[in-house]
């Protein structure tokens, strides 16, 4: 079997799932891929007595070869446990004709925490002796306490969260300006998460930067492009397979559907390297929120990223580069490198590209993609809570509509839609949407929420508001480069 990961902008890299963890991306700027994806095979049949962490085990063994059985067991382990709120780490429940994979009951209540409390027990095992890694992480708000808190603490790791100045709630920029432990830092940018994130791949591009941190710091990435952060993500698209056999909705081999609300393509992209690993799905149904590039290239075949851009009350999916499609191009275009090299030149000179015919009706086999409005997306959750008695947050609420679109052309095959965030982290709009009023104060609104609907308030979201901010940057995105000098020195260095 295949043991290396490679570049999707160049088939002649050959790197391990470990340099490839601590690397984050290629040197050519390509995303590490596994070839040939699909010549390796779970077994399905096997899954349905296994536990969440078993599941885990059996598919992190098959996309991390490189590691041993204890290291991955010792990750696992690590990584869920009683942090987590539910036994079962990413609970299915039932809701209507449909069913919710809640993926929030994480310590920072959103699904980022199941790839980012895994990522940091990897990485532990990917760092030798004198190597001292810098995660930098450009966040539209969710990832950045998801990541502050996977890897506070840990020793010879810093980590360094960019995030755009006004452009995430309330809620997620207390629950990252009030980050404890002494190798976290969080600094506003002004500009937007694009910014944030180009310029973060910029600094991990940049030569002299390298250069000035010297040979034993190394920069790494937590984002969804880290195959570190993305491959635990595959874990529950199995484990909810299990869940749905288990309650006897399905048979085990039945063909299922996914809704997975998408900024980055992470997750839904984690769901595309289950099936090719063997889980049976007929479509994975793409929501946008009205940044809609996507839904727009899923018509043409055109990914054009020069437009407005909106801030939306879904603004976890506030995103005009989805930096996982490019995986997504490099299977669908048969691994071709130099192809998607091509594509995402184009990109970077114009903005855009358009891909072959032949490739968007390869795409479509698999994926479905639509969007959903502000408005649509206060309708849905006022529509699910008032017919079902379920409390949907604003990011699976896009998910919502675009499911109930594409369900007009299948209504049979079993729905799983992917909830991505307690409702609770994005409260005002969950409020405008179910109560006839929402309070000015945000905790207040919270405490109104949690008394309408009986749904009880996450615990690390209660305390927030009683902890002293601190973290209180606010840098200019030319500064950025400077911040990371300085704090490199403070982390690894300047200590007492
Ligand atoms: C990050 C995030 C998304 C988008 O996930 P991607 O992996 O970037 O596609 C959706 N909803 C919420 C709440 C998120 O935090």
């Amino acid at each position: 079997m295949n043991k290396f990961y490679t570049s999707t902008r160049n088939n002649s890299v050959k790197i391990s799932a470990k340099d490839a963890i601590k690397k984050g991306f290629a040197d050519d700027k390509g995303l590490f891929v596994y070839p040939n994806l699909g010549n390796t095979q779970v077994d399905l049949d096997k899954l349905i007595t296994l536990d969440y962490q078993d599941i885990a085990r059996a598919v992190l063994t098959k996309l991390l070869p490189d590691f041993s059985a204890a290291e991955i067991s010792e990750s696992v382990a690590n990584a869920y446990h009683s942090s987590f709120d539910s036994e079962k780490i990413t609970p299915v429940v039932n809701v209507d004709n449909f069913h919710v994979l809640e993926l929030f009951h994480g310590p920072t209540s959103a699904f980022k925490d199941v790839g980012l409390q895994l990522l940091p027990q990897l990485m532990k095992h990917v760092l030798t002796e004198n190597n001292k890694v810098m995660i930098l992480t450009a966040t539209s708000g969710d990832t950045g306490k998801a990541a502050l808190e996977g890897f506070k603490d840990l020793h010879n790791m810093g980590i360094i969260v960019f995030y755009p100045n006004g452009g995430v709630s309330k809620v997620q920029k207390l629950q990252m300006v009030t980050t404890g432990g002494n190798n976290t830092k969080v600094a506003a940018i002004k500009g937007n998460f694009d910014d944030a994130q180009t310029n973060v791949k910029r600094l991990f591009n940049d030569q002299s930067l390298k250069q000035q941190l010297g040979n034993e710091v190394s920069l790494s990435s937590a984002n969804s492009i880290n195959i570190g952060r993305l491959i635990p993500q595959v874990v529950y698209y199995f484990d909810s397979y299990k869940q749905l056999v288990n309650a006897g909705s399905i048979k085990a081999g039945d063909q299922v559907n996914f809704t997975v609300p998408t900024g980055n393509f992470g997750d839904v992209l984690a769901g595309y390297y289950a099936k090719l690993l063997g889980l049976p799905v007929k479509k994975f149904v793409v929501a946008c929120n009205e940044n809609n590039v996507l839904a727009n290239f899923f018509e043409h075949g055109v990914y054009d990223r020069n437009r407005p851009f909106y801030q939306t009350v879904a603004p976890s999916m506030d995103i005009q580069v989805s930096s996982n499609f490019e995986r997504l191009l490099y299977y669908k275009s048969g691994e071709d490198t130099e192809y998607v090299k091509q594509l995402m030149d184009d990109l970077e000179d114009s903005g855009k590209y358009q891909v072959s015919k032949e490739i968007l009706d390869n795409i479509q086999k698999d994926f479905y993609c639509g969007y959903s409005t502000d408005q649509e997306i206060e309708n849905s959750i006022a529509t699910v809570y008032n017919e079902n008695g379920y409390l949907m947050d604003p990011h699976t609420a896009a998910g919502y509509k675009v499911m109930r679109d594409y369900q007009k052309s299948d209504k049979q095959t079993p729905m799983i839609l992917l909830s991505t965030a307690s409702p609770y982290k994005f409260v005002n709009a969950v409020s405008d949407a179910v109560l006839p009023k929402t309070a000015n104060d945000v905790l207040q609104v919270m405490r109104d929420l949690a008394a309408e609907t009986h749904a009880p308030i996450p615990e690390n979201l209660r305390k927030v508001w009683e902890l002293p901010i601190k973290h209180e940057s606010v840098i200019e995105k030319s500064e950025m480069k400077d911040y990371v000098r300085q704090k490199v020195e403070e982390v690894f260095y300047d200590k007492d």
